[in-house]
């Protein structure tokens, strides 16, 4: 919890800075309602969401004026709001096994950490897991999670650079079947910024995972790195659909002034958010929780 506190605190030390000196006014007028609006908006939350804040403190119900504690409050409720319909926890079924979530995001948004984050609490729920690196256009990105494999102590598939995707995971549903795996979680190439080729690689892996078992891929979580703002949200336009992305996590919201990226995308798109990452460790993998993290955003 102090961790999620403190990693959201840039983005309500920021939403801070931007209400101060507004609350030296005691009503909340037109000029002010504008510029707690534009504080808003300053702090990534979105046009919509404050707009709908700004509607909210200017209805008649606060129209003796609020404090900036009044003011806060009723910037948490209308997040937490906004957030409560997305959260929504990665579920894993019984049946059919394993079950299959593919993981995408853009090189550099956090996606081999969180799904050695994912790993490792899915392991910590005992179910078994094992990992396939999809993503053979990175040598490193192979390497860096055959590493975490080992710390983890979980198998993984993995070929050589350049390989073909679609075969691991292939391979991975193959054995996982054998072993009673529960959960196979599987690396994708990180070029978003290709769609072109990110969408061939995507149906491929559908193809193959199909022919196994009609109901795979269970999941497809798109990856998202919260410092990056709008664009993060561009790439839930562009790939959300196209890439049959059923749910979000998104990284580094500490240490980030950016957290209201997480309500902006929240509101916009509506998909499950499903964990929110909040340091480099294993063990910084959250579950979205909105009524704290809105009450972390507005301080
Ligand atoms: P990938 O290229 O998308 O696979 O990204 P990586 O998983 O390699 O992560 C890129 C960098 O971001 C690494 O230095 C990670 O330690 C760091 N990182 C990942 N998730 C988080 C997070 O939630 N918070 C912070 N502060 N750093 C993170």
């Amino acid at each position: 919890h102090e961790k999620l506190i403190g990693g959201f605190r840039r983005t309500s030390d920021k939403l801070g800075d931007n209400l101060s000196g507004l609350f030296t006014k005691t009503t909340l007028d037109h000029e002010t309602l504008d510029e707690i609006e534009e504080a808003l908006i300053a702090s990534d939350l979105g046009p919509a969401t404050a707009a709908k804040i700004r509607a909210t403190l200017g209805s008649a119900r606060y129209e003796r004026g609020l404090d900036e504690a009044g003011v806060r409050q009723v910037v948490a409720d209308e997040i937490a709001a906004i957030l409560a319909p997305v959260a929504k926890p990665l579920e894993i079924e019984a049946f059919p096994r394993p079950q299959v979530i593919l993981v995408i995001g853009v090189n550099g948004s956090g996606k081999t950490t969180t799904i050695a984050k994912l790993a490792h609490l899915l392991q910590e729920q005992d179910y078994e897991v094992m990992l396939v690196a999809g993503d053979t256009f990175r040598a490193a990105a192979i390497g860096q999670l055959k590493v975490w494999a080992e710390r983890l102590n979980i198998p993984i598939i993995s070929g050589k650079e350049g390989g073909d995707a679609a075969s691991l995971v292939f391979e991975g549903v193959k054995q996982g079947t054998a072993r009673g795996t529960d959960v196979l979680i599987v690396d994708t190439a990180g070029r978003l910024q290709n769609k072109a080729g990110l969408m061939d690689e995507l149906s491929k892996i559908r193809r193959v995972l199909g022919r196994l078992n009609p109901a795979a891929p269970h999941d497809v979580v798109l990856v998202l790195d919260a410092t990056t703002g709008q664009n993060a949200l561009n790439q839930i336009e562009v790939f959300g659909a196209s890439a049959g992305v059923t749910g979000l996590v998104m990284t580094k919201l500490d240490g980030s002034a950016r957290g209201g990226t997480l309500v902006a995308a929240a509101e916009k798109y509506g998909m499950p958010i499903h964990a929110i990452g909040v340091g480099e460790t294993i063990e910084d993998l959250r579950p979205f929780d909105p009524q704290e993290v809105a009450r972390a955003i507005a301080g």
